[in-house]
């Protein structure tokens, strides 16, 4: 029995079987160990991937015989010579037998071995083979871990998934109903990952530093996604322990969500909105169930990361009036695509931008694809027939940029006009404040929109410098900093010196640490994941916002982090009796 802890990012607890993901992001090769009995199925991943890399370089061939001329192209037929020898494929077959290493290992060894002993040669001719037994054995060893990828989406038994890192788009696309946690060696809280995680209500712990290669496929774990603790093969009594805890959770759970039809309102009458995070159409009856009181940020961008390319408007369409309908007048906020960043769009973009947190991502790459921008926004407006639409605009840095998107949202009001299509004129148009420079100038923008949306989970990247997929920093990440404080009050203020609503659709509001500091402040909504809603809901039932008030006053007046923590600590045990938002 092995212990760990790892940041606690989407709760619940699971036992289950231990899946090793070996994500091809990596130039590491993953190591572990098999079992006898696993060495017929690692053998037919091999011979799966060996076929693979054999159409691949057969396709290859015969384009390069057209385009190269026959003797340039030489070099495919003895690549492909090499993965069709049937005693190189023996050799290969024996080391994992003797080794009793996963395959990807066996392979990078043996290329290893084998390029080294061809360099040492005398002979020119059989050096420079040495680089095309590394490449042959490359292109195997891509389509063992693509291969591995495919497995994630057609997963048929239950299992806990162990990895290096998860994409968005991995986690998008596994098969989740038989995902029942997930562990990773990267990772921060407000990753897009962990928010999926969340979402999907799949308990997750991230920030494990090499916890992927330590643990072996098939090895029986205990996740708790509350207290951080991962447990390796547990003894009988931990695993009784653990179904003790796990029922009492559930249980708990149970509780709070009896809440549901309850108004999220103070004890002396101040009434915030709570509203849900979504990111596919699926999920929105689910959140409705919740007891949201509408949709507070649907991630348009998933709908594009799904399908690997910018949806067209139909597909689009479809999606958005589906969640349109199910929530009748309940206000639904599509936000526009935010691809970039952690969320590439393989048709779209490319990964080697020095700096994608920084670079080409949401509005900066809506802008510059015109027509991609207005296909969505006129597909959102023409959903708008079906309920109660607002759009909202990511990562605005400016009063340039926001013009800029109003200004392609009339042209796609004006092509609706002209081709008959029907849609709400009046829908309100938001401006997702997560850019130091636009808090900075949200009374500017207030002066442009009909409600801001405060995303904290950039907002505290890009404020603090901190990468909010890094483990390293995220220690980092502090919601509570004062620099967050001042610029959240800074955004509430702006936003009711004009009339409009502050919501909050970042991490932070989910959270139940910082919901009596946000009352205080005056956020007037709430969204986050559905999940979340009832032990917020309970936070703001049991307080009152004249209390809350005074601890944001002091709050602001601190002078770091870990003192608005201990101010908030202290509150939290006077006016709640309690000592942990966990207790809850
Ligand atoms: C945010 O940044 O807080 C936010 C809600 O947007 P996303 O997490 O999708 O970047
Ligand atoms: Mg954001």
């Amino acid at each position: 029995m092995k212990k760990y802890t790892g940041n606690p990012v989407s709760p619940g607890i699971a036992l289950g079987k231990a899946f090793v993901y070996l994500d091809n992001n990596t130039s590491e090769v993953p190591r572990y160990s098999i079992q006898k009995n696993q060495l017929d199925s690692e053998w037919s991943r091999y011979l799966s991937a060996n076929d693979k890399a054999i159409e691949e370089l057969t396709a290859l061939n015969v384009q390069a015989k057209r385009n190269m001329g026959k003797e340039n192209a030489d070099i495919f037929d003895a690549h492909l010579m090499m993965l069709e020898d049937t005693e190189f494929q023996g050799q290969i077959k024996e080391r994992l037998e003797t080794s009793l290493q996963n395959i990807e290992w066996v392979i990078k060894e043996l290329s290893h071995e084998m390029s080294a002993m061809l360099m040492a040669s005398q002979d020119a001719y059989l050096q420079e083979r040495a680089v095309d037994v590394v490449d042959v054995l490359h292109r195997v060893m891509n389509k063992l871990l693509s291969v591995q990828k495919g497995a994630l989406a057609n997963l048929s038994e239950d299992v806990i998934l162990v990895c290096r890192e998860l994409l968005p788009s991995d986690a998008l696309t596994m098969n989740k109903a038989r995902v029942k946690a997930i562990v990773m060696d990267m990772g921060g809280a407000t990753s897009h990952t962990a928010i999926l995680a969340r979402a999907f209500e799949i308990p997750a712990l991230v920030g494990l530093s090499s916890v992927s290669k330590e643990i072996n496929t098939g090895d029986t774990l205990i996740v708790n996604g509350v207290s951080g603790e991962l447990i390796v093969n547990p003894e009988k009594s931990v695993q009784i322990k653990m179904e003790h805890e796990r029922k009492h959770y559930y249980r708990r759970l149970g509780e709070l969500r009896k809440l549901h039809n309850l108004p999220a309102e103070t004890r002396d009458g101040y009434r915030v909105s709570l509203k849900a995070n979504i990111q596919t159409p699926e999920e929105a009856e689910a959140v409705l169930r919740a007891g949201c009181e509408g949709i507070g940020l649907y991630r348009s961008e998933f709908l594009f990361l799904a399908a690997g390319r910018p949806s067209d408007e139909e597909e689009q369409f479809k999606a958005y009036s589906h969640v349109l309908k199910i929530m009748g007048d309940l206000p639904v906020t599509l936000r526009t695509a935010d691809v970039g960043g952690d969320k590439l769009l393989p048709e779209l973009q490319l990964s080697d931008e020095r700096n994608p947190i920084l670079g080409w991502r949401a509005i900066r790459v809506s802008l510059s694809q015109a027509e991609i921008f207005k296909t969505q926004l006129r597909a959102m407006l023409r959903a708008s027939m079906f309920g109660n639409l607002r759009i909202m605009f990511p990562m605005i840095s400016g009063i340039e940029e926001l013009e800029q998107a109003l200004a392609v949202l009339e042209e796609a009001k004006s092509e609706l006009h002209k081709q008959g299509k029907a849609f709400a004129e009046a829908v309100p148009v938001g401006t997702m404040i997560e850019i130091p420079s636009a808090a900075l100038t949200a009374d500017i923008l207030a002066e442009k929109s009909n409600f801001f949306s405060i995303g904290t989970n950039d907002l505290v990247q890009y404020t603090i410098a901190v990468d909010r997929g890094n483990e390293k920093v995220s220690y980092l990440a502090q919601p509570f900093h004062p620099a967050i404080l001042r610029s959240l009050k800074q955004i509430i203020d702006a936003a009711h010196a004009k009339s409009i609503t502050a919501a909050m659709c970042g991490e932070m509001a989910g959270n139940a640490s910082f919901t009596a500091l946000l009352l205080g402040l005056g956020l007037d909504e709430f969204s986050m994941n559905a999940l979340a809603i009832p032990r917020i809901k309970w936070v703001i039932r049991n307080v009152t916002q004249e209390s809350c008030g005074r601890l944001a006053k002091n709050a602001l007046r601190c002078t770091s982090y870990r003192d608005v923590g201990r101010l908030v600590e202290d509150w939290t045990l006077s006016e709640l009796g309690i000592t942990n938002y966990d207790a809850i």
